[in-house]
This record gives C-alpha cells, sequence and structure tokens, in this order.
C-alpha cells in the first residue's frame, strides 16, 4: 500500500469557501498520485481571533476550559466543510476531532502538551481508502477527559504528531507564503526562500519569531525525525525542507533573520547584590508559571545592580505585578516596564565556526543608528532587543549586510547544496546546485 503524506492547512488557506475548495483539489491531487493523505486543518481565516474576541465580550475573565470548548470550535468547522469539498469532487473524505483522532494530551488547558497520539480510527479511514481530516490545534487531557488547545499556531504540530504517529512518509505545511524564507518576506522585500533548513536552525528561527511554524512543532519533528515541507497552498512550487543536519547540506553561515514583538522587558532596579536574589526573583515567576525568555544583570555599583528580562507581552503585566512585590521584599528600587521592545536575531549554524559575526552585526545596527538594550547568544543564534521602531529597518539592515538576498551570499566553500526530491516529480524538484 502507498505511504501516507499528512498535509496542513493554516488559516489563510482555508479562509473562505473558495479557498477550501482549492485545499480539497490539492488534497484530492495527491491521493490521485496514489499517496493516502492525512490532512490536518486550521479554523477559517481570523476564526480563531473573532471567538477569543466574542468570549471577551461575555466575560473579563472567561474560564479556560469553556475558552477550549469555544475555540475547538474553529477547527470543526473546517474540517467538516473540507470533507465535503472532498466529497462534492467525489472523494470518500471522514473528519476528526482531535479526540477522536486520538490526540492525547496534559490538561494546561490553552497550552497542551501532546503526550500521545493514538490514531486507530485515523489509520482505519485511510486504510479503508478515504482520506482523513483531522482538526488542528486541539486534543484531549488522559488525566480529566477535557478538551484541551495546544496554543496559538498549534496545528502545525497536531500535524507533526500526527506524521510521527501514522509513520508518514513527510508532512507538508502548506501556508500563505511559499516556504521558509531568509526574514520574513512581509518585512524584507529581498528575503529569500531557503531550500533546506536544520531542525536546529528552525528551532532557533522559530522560537525567534518566525511564526511560519510553531516552535513545539519543530521540536517534535526533531524529536521523531519527521521531515517537513513548508510550501505555499496558493502556488505549485517546491517550498524548503527541514530536516536533520548532514553534511550534504546547504551551509549558510547565516540561515536567517528573525524579529519578534510579541514580548516585553521587565527591569528590576537597585537591587542589592547578593547571592539568592536571582534565585528568588526567577523561582517566583517559574511558580507563577511566567516563562522567562532573556536575562542581563549589570554589573554592580556600589552593592546595587539592575537587573532586566523579557517576557511574552501576554504576561508582562502579572510579571510586573510579581516583580513590584519582590522590589519591596529585598530592598530593591523599585521595576520598569517596557512594552514597545523587538527582538531581532541571526540565526546560522555557521556560526558556530565563523567568528566576527556578532561584530559585525552590532556594527550593522550601530550604523543604522538602532540602539542595542539586551543582547543573547546561542552557539547558532544572536539576539538583540532593540526599540520596537527599529524592528523594521534593523532585520533590513542586517539582511543586507549579510546578503542574504543572494543564493551565494557567505556560504561555506566545497559544500553543495541540495535538495530533498518529495518523491512527486511534478512538485519537487531533485537537481543539485553546485
Ligand atoms: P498559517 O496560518 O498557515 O499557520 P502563519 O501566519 O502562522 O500561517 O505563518 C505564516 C507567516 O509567517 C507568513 O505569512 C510570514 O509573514 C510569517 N513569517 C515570519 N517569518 C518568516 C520566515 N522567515 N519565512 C517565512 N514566513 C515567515
Ligand atoms: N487556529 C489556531 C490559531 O489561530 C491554530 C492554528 O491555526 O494553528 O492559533
Ligand atoms: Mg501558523
Amino acid at each position: 500500500m502507498s505511504g501516507i503524506i499528512v498535509q496542513k492547512f493554516g488559516g489563510t488557506s482555508v479562509q473562505s469557501p473558495e479557498r477550501i475548495k482549492a485545499v480539497a483539489g490539492r488534497i484530492a491531487a495527491t491521493v490521485e498520485r496514489g499517496h493516502r493523505v492525512c490532512a490536518v486543518i486550521s479554523a477559517m481565516g481570523q476564526t480563531t481571533d473573532e471567538l477569543i474576541e466574542l468570549a471577551s465580550q461575555v466575560s473579563p475573565d472567561p474560564p479556560v476550559r469553556e475558552m477550549d470548548m469555544l475555540l475547538t470550535a474553529g477547527e470543526r468547522i473546517s474540517m467538516a466543510l473540507t470533507c465535503m469539498a472532498l466529497d462534492a469532487l467525489g472523494h470518500s473524505a471522514v473528519s476528526f476531532t482531535g479526540s477522536q483522532a486520538g490526540v492525547l494530551t496534559d490538561p494546561r488547558h490553552g497550552k497542551a502538551m501532546i503526550l500521545d497520539i493514538q490514531p486507530d480510527r485515523v489509520r482505519a479511514a485511510l486504510d479503508g481508502g478515504a482520506i482523513a481530516v483531522v482538526a488542528g490545534f486541539q486534543g484531549m487531557s488522559t488525566d480529566t477527559k477535557e478538551i484541551t488547545t495546544l496554543g496559538r499556531g498549534g496545528s502545525d504540530t497536531s500535524a507533526v504528531a500526527m506524521a510521527a504517529a501514522l509513520g508518514a512518509e513527510y508532512c507538508e505545511i502548506f501556508t500563505d507564503v511559499e516556504g521558509v524564507f531568509t526574514a520574513d518576506p512581509r518585512v524584507v522585500e529581498s528575503a529569500r526562500k531557503l531550500h533546506v533548513v536544520s531542525y536546529d536552525e528552525m528551532l532557533e528561527m522559530a522560537s525567534s519569531g518566525a511564526k511560519v511554524l510553531m516552535l513545539r512543532s519543530v521540536e517534535y519533528a526533531r524529536n521523531h525525525n519527521v521531515a517537513l515541507h513548508v510550501r505555499s497552498s496558493f502556488v505549485d512550487s517546491p517550498g524548503t525542507w527541514i530536516r536533520g543536519e548532514d553534511e550534504r547540506m546547504e551551509r549558510a553561515i547565516i540561515a536567517g533573520i528573525t524579529h519578534d514583538v510579541t514580548e516585553a522587558k521587565v527591569t528590576l532596579k537597585g537591587v542589592p547584590d547578593q547571592p539568592g536574589i536571582a534565585a528568588k526573583l526567577f523561582g517566583d515567576l517559574a511558580e507563577a508559571g511566567v516563562n522567562v525568555d532573556m536575562i542581563v544583570q549589570n554589573v554592580s555599583a556600589e552593592g546595587h545592580t539592575d537587573i532586566s528580562f523579557t517576557v511574552n507581552r501576554d504576561e508582562a503585566k502579572k510579571a510586573a505585578t510579581l516583580v513590584a512585590k519582590i522590589a519591596g521584599e529585598i530592598g530593591a528600587n523599585g521595576y520598569d516596564l517596557d512594552e514597545t521592545i523587538a527582538k531581532v536575531s541571526l540565526v546560522g549554524a555557521g556560526m558556530r565556526s565563523h567568528p566576527g559575526i556578532a561584530a559585525k552585526m552590532f556594527d550593522v545596527l550601530a550604523s543604522s543608528s538602532v540602539n542595542i538594550e539586551m543582547i543573547s547568544t546561542s552557539p547558532i543564534r544572536i539576539s538583540c532587543v532593540v526599540h520596537e521602531k527599529d524592528a523594521t529597518t534593523a532585520v533590513n539592515a542586517l539582511h543586507s549586510a549579510f546578503e542574504l538576498e543572494a543564493e551565494s551570499a557567505l556560504r561555506d566553500s566545497h559544500v553543495g547544496v541540495e535538495r530533498i526530491d518529495s518523491g512527486d516529480e511534478a512538485e519537487s524538484s531533485s537537481a543539485g546546485v553546485a
């Protein structure tokens, strides 16, 4: 029997009846080429945002359980409509909610983690010759038996997890851009589509703002070795493959530049420079469920220092309230909250072996009159916090200074560029580029 392919379609790809019919056509064409297809579908267009807004009109603080019941309705609408459109094309298709598809999660409403997938019904549908259409973004808690959601953008994770559970050949992520680009193509006009990106690079890109893939979906793909193909649902060209790094892989020093305007900076001022203060601050934040990203502690002057950290803007007020309380307890000079920051990052596996990238980044930002407020690094990423208003300037200046628009830019020598063949001659090219 032919292999299984998982195809995920994001919100824009199913935003109207016409788009749903186009998606059905795309799935049907894959089936007609001899594949078995499990489709994972997001809610239509802005449905999830509209449902969140609707909830806010009836309650200032909606119960998280009911919020998940509400939001999962979005994917339920689009999965059923997709099956109807497939039926109209003469294809047998069956839709499944997350729980029907066996997506088992922990009980945390709004940010549940997938613990296991038991896709018996999906597999039976596929074995019976039908197309399985699964609602993305949702599951059921093994513990509470409640319906859960996986966090914004969670359909990517649903798709990858389904691909792993079904032993799919690969997982295609159909979206509104043609693949993963060297920068957000909506911000940098000359951004270039990448042929191949390693899991490690994609993890850094996703965690630093490239929302084209949800971070957790990339973690899941890496842990389960699921090859991903990010591509457009609007045009038929090959997209970007995401897979494990190997010696044949494209070796750009910089894979891409990301920016993230979803964080805020909190500064605890005039902290007594004593052991245990950071442990208390970040311990209390962790206990309150606040996720901290970057942390900077200044050099102390006269026994006092400042500690700054970034958190998601959704959690900024909560973090600030907590910090105000801690400031009182430890005798600090109060706090600042800045919700107008942006994090700009350079990501690339080649950084490991190429010194001078950070210096060049700081130089480019300085030449563009962009002030750096915080810096953090990983072996393959350098991030700078700047003012939000400077984000577009910074990303464009870096993109051009590192010559990312050029295919041959800043590349390790002697390493060819290779694209993976999806197995569909009509859809993908396997040509090697020297
Ligand atoms: P979907 O609804 O299909 O899940 P998303 O809106 O979540 O789509 O993700 C696609 C968007 O990600 C694109 O429209 C693009 O603006 C944005 N994006 C940010 N960074 C990148 C990048 N480096 N490459 C491609 N797209 C990016
Ligand atoms: N509909 C959900 C959201 O808007 C999940 C997704 O689209 O991936 O976040
Ligand atoms: Mg998305």
